[in-house]
């Protein structure tokens, strides 16, 4: 564990005690986006985990090409991501461990009419530092292209814009792979 490591895990435990000041913050993508700029919501200290729950849809292959994506614009993942069964812990519960990105198919409450995929974040600090994510996308979604990167855009800190062509469009037709204001 490094030093920043330890620090945020102190401040997860004295959070939990206090109920402050953890973020939880939901990103309904492919929804309509009004921001014109390559904009971020916070950033990773500790290089995260990832973990697809089978019952995603998501394969091996699709989520190395989606973790590719981001690796080629200097983005880094701790080891292999790994696949679970959808009964696993990890699955289940809806909170991720701390530095884990989960990938999963909707939980409760999720907007089926508006969404394709959402991806929620937990966050702590000014400036604001991620520590865990959680992505649900719908079946059909998993395979589809952008979607992944666009997500997983999410889960390491980026906001929705509306730039035509952009990874992180808002709106899926509108989206392409531009990366533009990504790099790390
Ligand atoms: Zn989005």
């Amino acid at each position: 564990m490094n030093f920043w490591t330890r620090i945020i895990v102190a401040i997860i435990v004295i959070t939990s005690c206090s109920a402050e000041p953890v973020t939880q913050r939901t990103h309904g993508s492919m929804g309509v986006a009004s921001f014109h700029r390559v904009e971020r919501m916070g950033t990773w200290i500790e290089t995260p985990v990832v973990v697809v729950c089978k019952d995603s849809g998501v394969t091996l292959g699709r989520v190395k090409s989606a973790m590719q994506f981001w690796q080629n614009l200097g983005y880094e993942f701790e080891g292999e991501p790994v696949i679970v069964s959808g009964s696993s812990m990890l699955c289940y519960n809806r909170e991720p461990l701390p530095f884990h990105i989960i990938i999963s198919p909707p939980t409760a409450g999720f907007n089926y009419t508006k969404f394709i995929g959402i991806t929620r974040t937990w966050e702590i600090g000014e400036p604001t530092i991620i520590f865990k994510a959680r992505i649900e996308l719908i079946q059909s979604a998993a395979a589809r292209p952008r979607v992944l990167e666009h997500e997983l855009g999410h889960a390491l800190g980026w906001k929705d814009n509306n730039i035509p062509k952009h990874i992180m469009n808002g709106t899926w037709k509108l989206s392409g792979t531009t990366t533009k204001g990504l790099k790390k």
